[in-house]
């Protein structure tokens, strides 16, 4: 694959090409940030880590370059920011065992302009070199505007595919806002199975946000704790961890459908379900 942006980077652990890497991937994940896809796709890494017929790949869409620094890292320029960020993001490709790693090494501002198709546009060429059956996104709900930007144009590159090119499955998952929100009916439940020491490693290499002064290994942890715990009042934690998805599959499936109107479709389901229950639970008078 000709990525003709100078910043963009493609990483293949097992050193095959990039286009024998795409061919074998089976879950696919297109995060905004370096460490977005460790953070939100747990689920499909661990579904895929040391299994002979399942092969994770990751995208990432921007360049790092204008991320936060602070501690250790308080005097990086732009330019050092983002080689190490690139750096943290092949760590986790390598611990991760993932079938390849591609950074795209657009600037936010391009992704976010809506006029600019680029974007799309590689999107488009990965998603048809992969062919995956399950993908990761970011959720449309989620509060940052890059990451949404993200979700909608991964949406548009899935939509221009021919059918039976499109995934089985399109996940939008949790950072930027967790998703204990919808109702569990319609949750998707992404169980985290075992291997806690591999997603902890995957969280732990980002060190440049870490000691920058973000804990997000532990919030990442917390939350996945969290909505293990929570998701049942009256059973016992069968699952320690768990990530939470809107199933995106439909957007996808149905390039009629208006993301807009379906995401308000489900918090309108959690807003009727708040006012039935207090309506049943409320004494008369
Ligand atoms: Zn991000």
């Amino acid at each position: 694959m000709q990525l003709k942006n100078p910043d963009a980077d493609v990483y293949v652990p097992d050193e095959s090409t990039v286009a024998e890497a795409l061919a074998k991937t089976t879950h696919l994940a297109v995060g905004a940030h370096q460490d977005d896809i460790e953070f939100m796709a747990m689920h499909g890494i661990l579904e895929c880590f040391r299994q002979a017929d399942k092969w994770f790949a990751g995208v990432t869409v921007t360049d790092g370059g204008g991320s936060p620094r602070s501690g250790p890292y308080e005097k990086f320029s732009d330019e050092q920011m983002r080689k190490i960020r690139v750096s943290e993001q092949r760590k986790a490709a390598l611990i991760g065992d993932y079938a390849c790693q591609i950074q795209l090494g657009f600037p936010s501002a391009v992704v976010k302009d809506a006029s600019n198709e680029e974007v799309v546009v590689y999107l488009k060429a990965i998603f048809e070199g992969a062919t995956p059956e399950v993908v990761y996104l970011h959720n449309p709900a989620d509060k940052h505007d890059t990451h949404v930007a993200c979700c909608l144009r991964s949406i548009e590159a899935l939509r221009s595919l021919p059918e039976d090119k499109r995934p089985q499955q399109v996940y939008g998952c949790e950072i930027w806002r967790g998703l204990d929100w919808m109702l569990d009916s319609d949750k998707k439940i992404l169980k985290l199975y075992d291997r806690e020491n591999i997603a902890d490693a995957l969280c732990g290499v980002y060190d440049s946000q870490i000691s920058g002064g973000k804990r997000y290994d532990l919030a990442v942890q917390g939350r996945h704790l969290a909505n293990a715990t929570f998701y049942e009042s009256h059973a016992v934690d069968k699952y320690q961890r768990l990530s939470f998805a809107m199933d995106l599959t439909p957007l996808v499936k149905d390039p009629s459908l208006n993301v807009g109107d379906y995401a308000l479709g489900l918090l309108r389901n959690m807003k009727d379900d708040i006012t039935d229950r207090i309506v049943r639970m409320n004494r008369p008078g």
